[in-house]
């Protein structure tokens, strides 16, 4: 267990374990910081905390670290994929699953995949951009059962970075990224280096990817490996029938 009264500022390493991050956050607590929901107005306040989650790798990870967060009484937003490999948004247990993880007073937002739509290097106008988020909204909202207006973008190119949009809250718009301190957990990179090299910024957000946290320190390599391993079973348990049938027709 790490202790709850090292300020995050002195850590030196982290390991991804769950009881690590548990104990991260009652150290930001225990230093008076507060978690806050992106809201498209409204000041932020000093001592406030963005902490916001891109769901890449595992809906489950996600409510382990939601059902953490709720214990210690913290919120925050939880940005999942509608095409992501890994997981299945219209499957019934998904949804229970986000829907779960909402009752728990977190926000469920949109990580939005430009990469579906675009090349990295072809800049498309913002409406292009907005209209496509529009549209994914309108789905996520469907499929959850609530409102959902925040977006975070997937492996962010250049063109989205520091820049607002009509109609719904970038996550990297300046005052989410460029006018406070944006902080992430990145590849594992706190294995290795300082998470808060700079000592804590006054209001900051944080990114955490819940997909590389588990009970007992996991490599990124073997659960990225784990990951791609199930979906290729999944793709199989869908082919394998159809591949019979095929036989039988031939
Ligand atoms: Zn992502």
């Amino acid at each position: 267990m790490t202790d709850a009264t090292v300020s995050p500022a002195d850590l030196e390493t982290l390991k991804y374990r769950l009881d690590a991050y548990e104990s991260l956050l009652q150290s930001f607590k225990a230093a008076g910081y507060t978690f806050s929901l992106f809201d498209s107005d409204g000041q932020l306040e000093s001592g406030e905390i963005l902490l916001r989650h891109d769901v890449d790798l595992s809906v489950d990870r996600a409510l382990a670290m939601a059902e953490c967060e709720h214990r210690l009484g913290v919120q925050s937003t939880y940005c999942v994929l509608l095409n992501a490999p890994a997981y299945d948004i219209v499957d019934p247990r998904t949804v229970r699953i986000l829907q779960r993880i909402s009752k728990l007073g977190h926000e469920i937002a949109l990580h939005f995949d430009t990469h579906v739509y675009w090349k990295p290097t072809a800049e498309p106008h913002p409406h292009s951009v907005a209209s496509k988020v529009e549209q994914e909204l309108t789905v996520l909202t469907r499929v959850v059962g609530e409102e959902i207006s925040s977006v975070s973008f997937h492996i962010p190119p250049q063109w989205v970075l520091g820049r607002s949009y009509d109609g719904f809250v970038n996550t990297y718009a300046p005052r989410f990224f460029e006018e406070i301190a944006y902080l992430s957990d990145s590849s594992q990179k706190w294995t290795t280096t300082p998470p808060f090299p700079n000592g804590l910024a006054e209001t900051f957000q944080l990114l955490v990817h819940p997909g590389l946290w588990h009970d007992e320190h996991r490599p990124m390599a073997k659960i990225v490996r784990e990951r791609c391993q199930r979906t290729h079973r999944a793709v199989d348990h869908y082919f394998d029938p159809l591949k019979l049938e095929e036989d039988r027709l031939r």
